[in-house]
């Protein structure tokens, strides 16, 4: 691996995946065991179990999760959004936005290296296709270098077919959190020429993902990943991440019986941590935007130091203060802003999620006309435009009553039946009490009910005599 035998400074115009000519320098990450491999690999498969049956899963028959942007409904644990409440789900987002920014300044790229899908996909699934197909690391790179024989061949042809297919399998499960996996067996049921643009979608994005699993792999995360570019301004000393305690580790080297003079730190520099090392960077060279914070190179050091009788550790979970006083981890200033902002975001979004109604209705009084005395001369009317539309998951039987007032409400143009999802338009005729029209522009309450049940209030003004 070119990285090993970068010494010095050499490793900070270099990229461990790339060759001195500019060729790719492919990556054979040697199979690691320990702790943390045991927790990220049953984390991980905890992860993509939810990844792969959250879209068969349906509450009230609506899915979990749901991303449909071209019709604008989201779904969020069963939650609708319609364009109506974009204003919340934007709200959601840039609380998540906060909290990410806020958990890498503390945590760095934890995230990538337990929770990222291409980690956890390239990991848990592609890698472990590769390994069963061609053999470990070590006959990985040999069957690389030699020559095409049959068994070559054919091993290439199935393995890349198994990456082709599973690709294509987790693009469909990922258009199901766009369009439903109703959509998407509709789609997959019908003929291909009825939906031969979903189709060529589908075969691309597939294609997409297999150059990405089959060939660029572990560049996505040091090259392409926006998140990955961002450590450099969202992390500093006090942020946690796999680091190597040179304290404790330089001089490397292992003592010689024949020059006893010469003293190490308690690193041996066997390099087990960049042979582990999935983006294949020399964690020992200090904080890298490369490292994704798998924990590879520390389930490694871990078991050499056990191998050598020194405590474990070296390779650990780390700030850059903690390794120089020993101290695990600091609460700083900026940490506190970022938990106070949040805080109050999460608050806000609490409060406005409590208070969601089942329906959006607008009462607007009709333009351009003024108020109706009625024939017996005892009532009033104003005209308005009314529509209402149902957020719920159920259909609903809507009414509209005066809650303020005593007097009465006539529905035109719409029956009050709404469907999940739907919206209606209509005019409503609103009568009161002449003596009860007391200025010119008197508050009025109504309520919006689903059979008896008030779900909903909305106040305007009714416009009488002066
Ligand atoms: S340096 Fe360690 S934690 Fe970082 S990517 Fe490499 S093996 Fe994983
Ligand atoms: S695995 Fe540990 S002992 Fe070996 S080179 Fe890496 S840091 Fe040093």
């Amino acid at each position: 691996m070119e990285s090993e035998k970068l010494h010095g400074e050499e490793y900070r115009d270099s990229l461990a995946t790339i060759t001195k000519d500019g060729k790719r320098a492919w990556i054979f990450a040697k199979k690691v065991r320990g702790k943390f491999y045991n927790f990220r690999q049953l984390f991980g498969y905890f992860v993509l179990t939810f990844l792969f049956t959250a879209p068969f899963i349906k509450i009230e028959g609506e899915p979990l999760l749901l991303f449909n942007l071209p019709e604008r409904k989201f779904i969020l644990f069963s939650v609708i959004f319609w364009p109506q409440d974009s204003f919340l789900f934007y709200l959601m987002m840039v609380s998540s936005i906060i909290f990410v920014v806020l958990f890498t300044v503390m945590f760095g790229r934890l995230f990538c290296g337990w929770a990222c899908p291409q980690t956890l996909f390239l990991e848990l699934i592609f890698r472990r296709i590769e390994w069963l197909i061609d053999g470990n690391p070590t006959e990985q790179k040999k069957l690389k270098q030699q020559g095409w024989t049959f068994l070559k061949l054919f091993k290439r042809t199935l393995k890349h077919s198994i990456f082709w297919a599973v690709s294509f399998l987790i693009v469909n499960v990922l258009l199901s959190y766009i369009i439903g996996m109703d959509k998407l067996f509709q789609i997959a049921s019908e003929p291909i020429a009825a939906h031969r643009g979903s189709f060529i979608g589908i075969v691309i994005f597939s294609s997409a993902f297999y150059f990405i699993y089959a060939w660029f792999r572990e560049q996505v995360c040091t090259i392409m990943c926006p998140y990955g570019r961002l450590q450099g301004v969202l992390t500093d000393n006090n942020t946690i991440t796999v680091s190597y305690d040179y304290f404790r580790g330089e001089p490397r080297g292992m003592e010689k019986k024949d020059k006893p003079e010469q003293k190490f730190g308690d690193c041996v520099d066997c390099k087990e941590c960049i042979r582990v090392c999935p983006t294949g960077i020399d964690i020992r060279n200090g904080s890298q935007l490369e490292c994704i914070n798998c924990t590879a190179c520390i389930d490694a050091c871990n078991s050499v130091m056990t191998k050598v009788k020194k405590p474990t550790g070296l390779i650990r979970y780390s700030s850059e203060n903690g390794l120089k006083t020993g101290k695990s981890f600091k609460f700083t200033t900026r940490n506190i802003a970022y938990t106070t902002v949040l805080t109050g975001i999460l608050v806000f979004l609490t409060t406005l999620l409590l208070t969601r109604t089942e329906t959006e209705t607008t009462i607007l009084r009709a333009r351009g006309l003024t108020y109706q005395t009625q024939p017996d001369d005892n009532q009033i009317s104003n005209l308005y435009n009314l529509t209402i539309v149902n957020k719920s998951h159920r259909t609903i039987n809507a009414s509209v009553r005066i809650l303020s007032h005593k007097g009465n409400v006539q529905i035109h143009g719409t029956d009050l039946s709404l469907e999940t999802g739907k919206s209606i338009e209509g005019t409503m005729i609103v009568f009161l009490e002449k003596a009860d029209v007391k200025s010119e522009r008197t508050k009025i309450e109504f309520g919006i009910y689903d059979g008896d049940v008030l779900i909903e209030k909305r106040t305007t003004d009714f416009i009488g005599p002066n």
